[in-house]
């Protein structure tokens, strides 16, 4: 099997070609390399090879990964369900947060950041193809949310974030990733104040050229750098 640099390294050499591909600046799309369930060691791994952004899905298990590695210059995103009695540790661990799907939450997050002297940045979650077990908020909630968490002051919002369904064809699942950017191009049209919709988080293994070609600023990749989870 191949090492997880030289995964990272295809990773990263897909990202460029789909970005060329469709006339995009490689540079302008990140690589949330997504650590859930991997092993501090090979998260160390993944970051000597280059690995800037780690992304973590459950509070508990990223702070022992990033207390173990908080001397290395990296950023860690929480891309999980955050349940609002998380928000506490959620503010103090990461540097953004792309799961924000309800004002409870936001409010929970905006009064823990307060405390804590942060302006935390989050994305707002986006349930695009309306699956009731997926998290997010709908369409049609979406707007009036970022509205709302525009003025709470010690959150940035910086976009917005999808998980579409799984299908083994990557091209179904290009009119979700569309969806999403149609959305933050008229959120974006309302100009809301205190609200930037720069980031579009999107596309995973399976899809995530397409994502680029749709417009993802944020790839969060997990299998194809560190190997099926167990
Ligand atoms: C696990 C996970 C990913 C990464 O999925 P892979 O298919 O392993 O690349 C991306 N985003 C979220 C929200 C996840 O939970």
């Amino acid at each position: 099997m191949d090492s997880i640099k030289d995964r990272l390294e295809k990773v990263k050499d897909r990202i460029k070609k789909a970005a060329e591909v469709c006339h995009r600046d490689p540079e302008m799309i990140r690589l949330v390399a997504v650590s859930k369930t991997v092993p501090v060691n090979k998260v160390q791994e993944a970051i000597d090879a280059g690995a800037t952004i780690l992304g973590e899905n459950y509070v508990q298990e990223a702070r022992d990964k990033i207390n173990a590695l908080r001397i290395l210059p990296v950023s860690w995103h929480f891309i999980g369900h955050l349940q609002s009695n998380k928000a506490k540790y959620a503010v103090r661990l990461f540097d953004l947060i792309h799961s924000v799907d309800s004002l409870k939450l936001a409010r929970e997050l905006n009064k823990q950041a307060q405390k804590n002297g942060k302006i935390q940045q989050i994305l707002v979650q986006v349930n695009i193809s309306r699956e009731e077990t997926k998290s997010g908020a709908s369409v049609d909630e979406a707007i009036g949310l970022v509205t709302e968490i525009g003025h709470l002051q010690n959150l940035s919002i910086k976009g917005l974030m999808t998980m579409p369904p799984f299908f083994n064809q990557p091209e179904k699942v290009r009119p979700f990733f569309a969806a999403l950017r149609d959305l933050r191009d008229r959120i974006e049209s309302k100009a809301a104040p205190n609200v930037s919709m720069e980031e579009l988080s999107m596309g995973m293994t399976g899809d995530f050229e397409v994502a680029i070609e749709e417009g993802a600023t944020m790839v969060r990749v997990g299998t194809a750098i560190f190997g099926e989870r167990t």
